[in-house]
């Protein structure tokens, strides 16, 4: 089966080769329109199907919005002298015999392989166009566009690029393609799922159809078991619970190919069947994969005796991310590797990122065991990132070549739709899928010179300075906790002045209006970056306000172009997640009132910085630091605004230090809170905590889990009272033991009294 894999990759990789053949009488430009006048017809069958319909109907749309001519759309393209001719699909097939839409097959391998490849010929008076299967007619005139100079950026007109010209030619060419990619499609929601009107829906479907991303492929991996548990995997009988579910659906739809056995979202924490043991590489919870591989082989065997050829899809997520070490996937299942919790900001094989290796061989262990294996690649702006921009161009152009070498047959993604933000990523991920030798400076210097005209040079300084910073600032994982660090906001409030030309330049429509994008971004970002300096400053009550802004700004930046930046259902209406600016003004908002005489009134501001020190042995406690001022050994200053990955402790690699660390502090307690109650006040500690005040214990709060289990609940405030003596000046000593990952104070302690 691998060998058979590997040869059809091989036969892909030439495949896509274009070669010009024209017949010696057909070096001729082809005349399409002439002077505003159609010089040609579009020919298709008489019971055109949905993709030689849309083929022609966006070849007249585009041919119309070029010249203004209306070329014709016709079922018979004979006796039309003097007219060339687009014939499309069937209409192509019928007259130019020997097209050999066959070569755009390429050798087939299975079910999944892609149905999307084409040929097109043009030479004499004719253009011939058809896809190996249906759905390829439609990519080759799509292709023929962009070969007439037409774009489609991102949805909607703004965002789509055609050339004005009264007369419309074409050279001979021909070109048989064929996806690198079987599947490319992404599904664009916000937080909290779809968003999505039906005009937006619609200018989406259209955009990425018109980038080459799949149309029908029948897929699906979601997490459709949504009533078993991680227990399910340990009862047998559940087996049979899902197998008769399987086929009472297959009844129902008995032409339904796909279907989904991914796991519910509550990733699946399958502590309760640790098989054997194996820790998952990304923190320090058991490999899941086995028993649910096992499970999954089970259930289709149970279904295939009478529904062959089925596929089933599921998603290697979380806990079962890496392949499985015992068992091989039954050959009708198609894992989908989603990483959704690894760092997405560096490139494998560069030594920046072990996490990024990591992946890499994951899913090259995945394709060793699977020959179906796709990916669901997040984009990192739907992930968790602040709605800041996420430049990841530089990763995809070295990661995919990695992935389709490994034999990877799909790329999926969930993004988004923050064009304002990774409008290049979403292109050129477009573009390596379709063709993943696609030349990726190219499509940077066509996206940022044809949408942006005579402002390009700034505009593209300012996303470069972006990526720069994205790819090469310190710290690992995509989350909102980071962006302050990877984006310094002295540097980002530098790129104002291209932000600034880039207006100057950009002086007539579209230019300016598309160049809104980038101020929309740019003040997005800097109001971000204030706010999280304001909460790093303890200025809780500015940081409130400051999420409100931007908040009101998003709303404006949705009015005038719901591309730029769509505000995800959760965005609106969940107040809760502080990750998103309704929840950042929340939070801040109730961390002001502690302190501010409302809720609570401050009896003391800890400092950002405190004393730390390693204890990587963990003999602190038996040592009885806590006892001590100043516990033996190097201290060293640490803040507790940040992760103490970003504060040194983390190798090359990027991996961060996993053990024990105390902190040391000292801190004045006016002798007026005496009588009342005192509380220390904690918003985000990765990691177990020991609590001394004055040497004296009073509190344990045991590991928690990983960041992303905890990152956004993590308030914590501890009734310190019985220790706190008033009047004096107090020591507050706080071991943390972090078992994986980020860890540390990251975010500023203070001591207050609550209101009576
Ligand atoms: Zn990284």
């Amino acid at each position: 089966m691998r060998l058979t894999h590997l040869l059809s990759r091989c036969v892909l990789a030439v495949a896509l080769a274009a070669v010009l053949a024209p017949a010696a009488s057909s070096f001729a430009s082809i005349v399409l329109v002439r002077a505003g006048q159609a010089r040609s017809v579009i020919v298709v069958p008489p019971e055109a199907d949905r993709y030689e319909k849309e083929a022609a109907d966006e070849l007249a749309l585009h041919l119309r919005r070029m010249s203004g001519a209306d070329v014709p759309i016709v079922t018979d393209g004979a006796g039309r002298d003097g007219m060339a001719r687009i014939l499309v699909g069937r209409a192509a097939t019928a007259v130019v015999a020997d097209l050999g839409v066959g070569r755009a097959l390429g050798e087939r391998v299975d079910e999944m392989s892609s149905r999307d490849g084409f040929v097109t010929r043009a030479g004499g008076d004719v253009v011939a166009l058809a896809g190996a299967r249906p759905p390829g007619t439609a990519y080759a005139a799509f292709d023929l566009l962009e070969r007439l100079g037409c774009r489609w950026f991102f949805p909607g007109d703004l965002g789509t690029v055609v050339p004005r010209r009264r007369t419309v030619t074409i050279e001979p060419f021909e070109t048989v393609q064929r996806p690198s990619f079987d599947l490319r499609s992404m599904w664009v929601c916000g937080f909290g799922g779809e968003n999505l009107n039906r005009d937006d829906r619609d200018a989406i479907e259209k955009w990425r159809h018109r980038n080459r991303q799949s149309y029908d492929y029948e897929w699906n991996a979601g997490h459709n078991m949504q009533d078993t548990t991680a227990e399910s995997l340990a009862q047998p009988e559940q087996v049979d619970v899902v197998a008769r579910r399987i086929l009472a659906d297959f009844e129902r739809e008995p032409q339904r190919q796909w279907y989904s056995l991914g796991w519910n979202d509550n990733y699946c924490h399958v502590s309760a069947v640790q098989a054997m043991g194996i820790v998952h590489p990304w923190y320090p919870l058991p490999q899941a994969t086995d028993p649910l591989v096992r499970f999954y082989n089970a259930v289709v065997e149970k279904v295939e005796p009478t529904h062959p050829g089925k596929k089933y899809g599921f998603l290697a997520y979380m806990d079962y991310l890496p392949a499985p070490v015992t068992v091989r996937p039954h050959p009708s299942l198609v894992p989908v590797v989603a990483p959704i919790e690894q760092c997405p900001r560096h490139v494998p094989l560069g030594g920046e990122c072990w996490q990024r290796d990591a992946l890499l061989e994951a899913i090259r262990a995945w394709c060793r065991v699977s020959d179906r294996v796709l990916i669901y690649d997040y984009e990192p702006g739907f992930l968790i990132d602040g709605g800041v921009p996420v430049p990841c161009v530089t990763r995809m152009r070295h990661e995919y070549p990695l992935w389709h070498e490994a034999g990877v047959r799909g790329l999926y993604a969930q993004v988004q739709m923050t064009v304002m933000n990774n409008g290049p990523n979403l292109y050129v991920r477009q573009r390596l899928a379709w063709d993943i030798d696609a030349d990726v400076d190219r499509a940077m210097t066509e996206y940022f010179g044809m949408l942006f005209g005579p402002a390009v040079t700034h505009v593209r300084k300012w996303w470069n300075a972006l990526e720069h910073m994205m790819h090469h600032g310190r710290g690992h994982q995509h989350e909102d906790e980071i962006m302050k660090i990877v984006y310094p906001i002295d540097k980002v409030r530098r790129l104002e002045q291209h932000v600034r030309a880039a207006e100057r330049r950009a002086d007539a429509e579209p230019f300016r209006q598309r160049v809104r994008m980038i101020r929309f971004s740019q003040d997005n970002l800097m109001l971000y970056l204030q706010m999280r300096k304001a909460e790093d400053e303890a200025r809780f009550a500015d940081a409130a306000g400051l999420a409100e802004r931007i908040w009101k700004l998003r709303e404006q930046v949705e009015a005038f172009n719901p591309y730029f930046y769509k505000i995800g259902d959760l965005d609106r209406t969940n107040e809760h997640a502080s990750f998103l600016s309704r929840g950042w003004a929340k939070h801040n908002a109730s961390r002001a009132a502690l302190i501010d005489g409302s809720a609570g009134d401050l009896v003391a501001m800890t400092g950002d910085a405190w004393s730390f020190r390693k204890d990587p042995h963990d003999v602190g406690v038996a040592r009885g630091w806590y006892a001590l001022d100043a516990a033996p050994g190097e201290w060293r200053s640490m803040r507790t605004s940040q992760i103490w990955e970003t504060q040194g402790l983390e190798d090359a690699t990027g991996r961060g230090y996993d053990g024990a660390g105390w902190y040391l502090t000292h801190v004045d307690v006016p002798g007026r809170f005496a009588g009342r109650r005192i509380l220390l006040s904690f918003a985000g500690v990765y990691g177990q905590m020991l609590i001394w005040v004055n040497g004296r214990f009073v509190h344990h709060r045991p590991w928690n889990g990983p960041w992303w289990r905890i990152a956004y609940h993590a308030i914590e405030d501890v009734d310190v009272t019985m220790a706190i003596e008033t009047g004096r000046r107090n020591t507050l000593m706080i071991r943390v033991h972090n078992e994986a990952e980020w860890g540390g104070i990251y975010r500023r302690v203070f001591l207050y009294a609550p209101a009576e």
